[in-house]
């Protein structure tokens, strides 16, 4: 089992995990870059997994279907351009012989969800396919959830184990991290990994995936309750002396939202 990122439009990722013969792929926004990994590798699409509805992440599957050979499974709570196996938390998806649990993780958009793999066929690491919701030093912006779920998601994700492989499907890390770096300028594994992320993007190479118990290390947005991060916040936008986790993280995506 080999997993690799595609990589489409400016900054997506299509993650496609493949056995040699078939493969599957996650959020297809772009049917092209997918046809041809396929062909490159004379593999066949055995299936594809869905996070959420936004066009980067479904534009491609009305143009993937006639090369499809399995199910589509994706977000029972949003509309979809093609029919699909609807999923939420509690179900279980099987393909390639992989069982992947399924989790919602509102607050990007109201019915995404996520796909945790537990034990891969590659022997290696967990896998967790986390659409728009949880990326490397940060997260998804907040179109259709409150703060609230948003934070609820992200603690979701967090309680998974540490040595997970966190498959986010945009490379937005340096720029998470030189906003991550004002939130916490002393935090020095975040200096370490910014330095690795630099040299990853200067040879034109994925910083993705990561790993949840380096992001417990680096991303704000699963810091909140740290001192060093409850105190940023706290300067933002006189945000008074909150150190309830929901309101610093409110804070800190505000933030974010208007950073540069
Ligand atoms: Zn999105
Ligand atoms: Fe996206």
């Amino acid at each position: 089992m080999k997993l690799e990122a595609i990589a489409a439009f400016a900054d997506n990722y299509i993650w496609m995990l493949h056995d040699g013969a078939e493969a599957l792929v996650v959020d297809p926004g772009d049917a092209g870059p997918v046809l041809d990994a396929l062909a490159a590798r004379s593999l066949r699409l055995a299936g594809i997994l869905v996070t959420h509805h936004h066009a980067d992440h479904i534009g491609g599957l009305i143009e993937l279907l006639p090369h499809l050979r399995g199910p589509i499974f994706g977000p029972a709570h949003e509309r979809m351009p093609v029919p699909i196996t609807p999923c939420q938390s509690g179900d279980h998806c099987q393909l390639l012989g992989q069982n992947f649990q399924v989790l919602d993780v509102p607050g990007h958009t109201a019915g995404h969800i996520a796909f945790y793999c537990d034990q891969p066929g590659d022997a290696n690491a967990p896998l967790l396919f986390c659409g728009d919701t949880l990326f490397s030093g940060g997260c998804g912006r907040l179109f259709e959830g409150t703060p609230a779920q948003m934070f609820a998601s992200l603690q979701t994700l967090a309680a998974l184990p540490g040595n997970t492989r966190v498959c986010c499907t945009h490379e937005y890390t340096l720029a998470n991290l030189r906003f991550a770096r004002e939130i916490e300028p002393a935090n020095a594994e975040l200096a370490t990994y910014q330095q690795w992320c630099l040299e990853r993007r200067q040879r034109d190479l994925p910083t993705l995936p990561s790993s949840l118990s380096l992001e417990l290390q680096i991303n704000p947005f699963l810091r909140c309750s740290e001192p060093a991060v409850i105190v940023a916040a706290q300067s933002f936008a006189a945000a008074g002396q909150t150190n309830n986790p929901v309101e610093v993280f409110t804070h800190l995506r505000q933030w974010k939202n208007n950073y540069r």
